[in-house]
């Protein structure tokens, strides 16, 4: 018999399943960690050792998951009576087993080296705006996940599959009828602001440029110090695309500076911050295993979308940070917290790149991804057609046609990645963030006066307390209900989007 932290005995087969599930996840750990430098440090002439690397990562982990004696303990554990925390892990362990067992490693380790490769080819062709360099890597990669999904589940759209390497407890149903309520939403809400006669301030920062980027380096580390990163357990770095990475020992993110926009690293490093701090309130006893593992990319993404939209794009954290900011760029002591604001929010006409879009927009831009993705795993796109449907989509939902593929089908990492299922993630995330704001606002005093004076303790500990600290114990909807006392819905983002959007724009909806 084996002891845990909870103090009471688990079955001897438990202990066992929880020390081969810890080597398991310390492979991937270590894999995190080479795909940090690979994108943080590495020189690019690295990529053909660094693929090999990551491909033997993959495929050991691959191994080790897949192993006769891990099933063999999951079946053996399959009748008894475990407390909560233990059934949770055994149900996680158990669906990642069984996803599993249905791949051959040899399509693991391929599926890892080619977007090993695939990165570098990425970066180039977005500086060299060149599609045709990088198609056949994404038809590649496209055809090596359709295969990865029919392996698992030969009778399931293979979308859905993969949908659900990334959020496995909300079913992809379920995501489509949450965009399709954005949409709704949305689309007459962006056409509304555009008649709106409600003049806004747009240029506050942007008519105030440059903004050297060092100045602009210190300023966000200063932002992180005060949101309350923890620099002992993680660091900023810059990559091609800003992005966060461990665990709750050490969570670092990455960022990236706009000569002409010092908005765009800020909410970037605000946004990584979110990831950052949820990784850090992962339970530091229950490392490697599944409690001490993020819920889901959703869940994820909620907690980014949080801090840099509910956060960081709020008008109290402008009252309490825009003397922060002119400090650091005197040129912007012109500028009033009103017009920060609205230069911060402004549902810009032109804008083509996801990362920068408003609340509004940004989701036009997922569902143009989701729907092209899935076109391409189902077959009904060819990967020489992308560019033409992206713009074309792009001037249909959002009446602006990117001027270069760089600025349009090549501006994500995505696909690199062979992450195809990964972007509707985005928008839960979004919505899941106005929930979870809400529910905070009802729970911790004087939420909005506490932002303004520079205490974000309490709101960190509120979502460390109510969606951090348990990991996996939950599925998805549940954590949802636990935290905020109701199911998953868009009904606080649509609530929060047609308050602060209503005010901004003078709208008659609101
Ligand atoms: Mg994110």
């Amino acid at each position: 018999m084996a002891t845990d932290t909870s103090g009471e005995e688990a079955p001897d087969a438990y202990a066992r399943l929880v020390r081969k599930v810890k080597r398991i996840n310390n492979v991937g750990a270590a894999s995190e960690v080479l795909s940090w430098d690979q994108e943080v440090m590495m020189p690019e002439g690295g990529t053909p050792a660094r693929a090999q690397q990551l491909s033997t990562l993959s495929g050991l982990q691959h191994e080790l998951l897949t192993e006769d004696e891990l099933g063999d303990l999951l079946d053996e554990l399959d009748g008894e009576d475990l407390d909560g925390e233990r059934a949770a892990v055994v149900r996680e362990v158990r669906r990642e087993y069984e996803r599993a067992v249905r791949v051959p490693t040899e399509l693991i380790e391929e599926i890892s080296t080619t977007t090993s490769e695939s990165l570098p080819v990425w970066e180039r062709a977005r500086e060299e705006d060149d599609w045709s360099a990088f198609a056949p890597y994404v038809e590649k990669l496209v055809d090596l996940k359709r295969q990865y999904a029919e392996h698992i589940d030969p009778d399931e759209d293979p979308y859905a599959v993969l949908f659900a390497d990334y959020e496995p407890y909300l079913p992809l149903s379920r995501a489509e009828e949450i965009l399709e309520e954005l949409r709704e939403t949305l689309v007459p809400m962006i056409a509304e602001i555009r008649e709106s006669e409600t003049p806004i301030t747009t240029d506050a920062f942007a008519s105030r440029g440059p903004y050297d980027v060092d100045e602009q380096e210190e300023l966000v580390r200063r932002a992180l110090t005060l949101l309350g990163y923890p620099w002992e357990r993680g660091r900023l770095d810059t990559s091609s695309h800003p992005f966060s990475t461990g665990n709750q020992f050490d969570a670092r993110l990455t960022t990236r500076f706009k000569p002409d926009d010092p908005i765009d690293a800020l909410t970037s490093t605000i946004h990584e911050f979110g990831h950052a701090t949820y990784t850090l309130g992962l339970p530091e006893a229950d490392y490697g295993t599944p409690l001490g593992e993020h819920r889901g990319l959703a869940v994820h993404e909620s907690q980014s979308r949080l801090w840099e939209n509910h956060v960081g794009r709020s008008k109290p954290f402008w009252e309490l940070f825009l003397p922060t900011l002119v400090e650091y760029f005197p040129q912007a002591e012109e500028v009033t917290v009103e017009g920060a604001y609205e230069s911060v929010n402004e549902v810009a006409e032109d804008n083509v790149i996801r990362v920068e879009a408003d609340e509004l927009t940004y989701h036009l831009h997922i569902i143009l991804r989701f729907e092209i993705e899935r076109a391409l795993v189902s077959g009904d796109l060819d990967v020489a057609d992308v560019p033409e449907v992206w713009n074309d989509k792009m001037e249909e939902y959002l009446g602006v046609r990117p001027e270069s593929d760089a600025e349009g089908c090549l501006q994500d990492i995505h696909w690199s990645h062979g992450s195809f299922g990964y972007f509707p993630t985005y928008s839960l995330g979004s919505v899941l963030a106005a929930q979870l704001f809400a529910a905070a606002e009802r729970d911790v005093v004087d939420l909005e006066a506490k932002i303004r004076a520079g205490e974000f303790d309490p709101l960190r500990e509120w979502l460390t307390e109510n969606v951090h600290r348990y990991g996996q114990r939950y599925e998805t909807n549940e954590l949802v209900r636990k935290a905020t006392g109701e199911d998953f819905s868009a009904d606080a983002f649509v609530d929060y989007v047609t308050g602060k959007y209503g005010d901004l724009y003078g709208l008659d909806s609101a």
